[in-house]
């Protein structure tokens, strides 16, 4: 008989055997950021709609078609957050942030919501892992942001990274270049896809954003013509200065990037420096995070002009990519209790006192000692301690070390030492 209820299209369950990868990857994260000094900041899974829409601009495709819209019982606008940044910039101006240090390195992680078309590597919750650096407009914050996003791929085993780099510059380079972009399209107009005519009307930088294989073509001969004009060739002198820094300080910190000419950013906060990461393996949503410079976003909410630079990684891409590669998290059950009739109770206690530093299995169904051994042995649990009726009255426990294959005697009052021992031999205490 089918379920009668099932997960939300687009969302997914993670089971323990999933959320062992997630949790590991996590702590890497974790672990990196400390060493960077980044805080972490928790805002509202949900914020007043009008500050994604304000941010992310009413003609985006997550405010347009995206957005997990809703009214509450109070009738207030609201929106699941599709993304983090317009929650920590609205936080960081709420709090005062600004006025109580000049640079504030501050990470959040959690699900995002956007009504998309689901599909591989695309759900309608995902989660992120989001990091800025803001108050800083010097070209070594872009530096530090770029190199933080590689460090923490690198955390989870991606070796071979290369970041697609280019610089947006100024709203007004942008909005000249667009205009390039409109003449240039505009005697093919009618062969661009329904998106790309709408786009080349509201938007002509995101022609150069299409999925679309017909799109894609045609952008690419016009590069091959070498007619495609490069928004680099077009940026003011101090936008030009703040680019040449930033790809001299990623070639100092050892970063391997590639420029893209075609990354472009089409809000109108991004100034600067735009770059991305992608992964083949996963077909049509390739990208595994991207991030960028916005000087204009905390002006646009009301704040006094502060400078920003951060990235969004799309952790369910990342672990999907490193799930093809055989990723597993380790088993964590370490010690497994065996217990007969007369030494349960013993068993539970001594359980739970052991539960204060290592990870303890124990059998809860008052089954037979035969039965628990076999469960012992398929749980992957290095150590077995069995506790016989005639050997508990005699003060004394047995300790079996299932790699080793041997076997001891020893007192209860010494197990968790012998646990740490064991543990610290194989460096694998869990
Ligand atoms: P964006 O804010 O669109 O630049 O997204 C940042 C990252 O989040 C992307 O590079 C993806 O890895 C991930 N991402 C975006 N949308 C989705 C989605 N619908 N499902 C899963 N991951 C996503």
């Amino acid at each position: 008989m089918a379920p009668k209820h099932q997960a939300p299209r687009g969302t997914r369950d993670l089971l323990p055997a999933d959320t062992a990868l997630w949790r590991w990857a996590e702590e890497r994260a974790r672990g990196v950021l400390d060493r960077y000094g980044y805080g972490e900041l928790r805002t509202p899974m949900f914020e007043d709609y009008e500050l994604f829409a304000r941010t992310a601009g009413e003609s985006s495709d997550v405010v347009q078609k995206e957005m997990y819209r809703f009214q509450d019982l109070g009738e207030r606008d609201l929106a699941l957050r599709p993304e983090f940044t317009a929650g920590v910039m609205r936080a960081y101006l709420e709090h005062g942030l600004g006025g109580r240090a000049r640079v504030h390195r501050l990470w959040s992680t959690g699900p995002v919501f956007r009504y998309g078309r689901p599909q591989k590597g695309r759900y309608r919750q995902f989660s992120q892992l989001n990091c800025e650096l803001i108050g800083s407009p010097a070209p070594g914050a872009d530096v530090e942001i770029v190199t933080l996003f590689v460090d923490l791929y690198e955390a989870w085993g991606f070796a071979d990274l290369s970041v697609v780099i280019n610089s947006v510059g100024q709203p007004a380079t942008r909005r000249a270049y667009g205009e390039r972009l409109r003449a240039l399209f505009a005697p093919m107009r009618d062969k661009l896809s329904a998106d790309s005519q709408a786009r080349l009307e509201t938007n002509p930088l995101r022609v150069l954003d299409t999925k679309d294989e017909g799109d894609l073509a045609l952008i690419a001969a016009i590069r091959d013509e070498g007619r495609m004009p490069h928004l680099i060739d077009e940026l003011d002198a101090d936008d030009r200065a703040h680019w040449d820094a930033v790809l001299a300080g990623l070639d100092a910190a050892g970063i391997r990037y590639e420029i893209d000419h075609g990354l472009v950013r089409g809000l109108d906060y991004y100034t600067r420096t735009a770059f991305e990461v992608h992964d083949r393996s996963l077909g049509a949503q390739s990208a595994l995070g991207g991030g960028g410079r916005y000087d204009g976003l905390i002006e646009m909410l009301g704040g006094s002009p502060t400078p920003g630079v951060g990235f969004a990684i799309g952790l369910d891409r990342a672990l999907l990519v490193l799930e093809q590669r055989g990723a597993k998290a380790d088993a964590t059950t370490a010690v497994c209790l065996v217990a007969m009739d007369g030494t349960r109770a013993a068993a539970t206690k001594l359980a739970r006192d052991l539960r204060r530093e290592f990870v303890v299995e124990i059998d809860v169904e008052g089954r037979g000692f035969g039965a628990q051994m076999k469960a012992a042995g398929k749980s992957g649990a290095r150590f077995l301690v069995i506790l016989g009726e005639e050997e508990w009255g005699r003060g004394e426990i047995a300790l079996k070390d299932s790699k080793t294959g041997t076997q001891r005697t020893l007192a209860p009052g010494a197990l968790a030492d012998a646990l740490r021992a064991g543990m610290r031999d194989e460096g694998d205490r869990s």
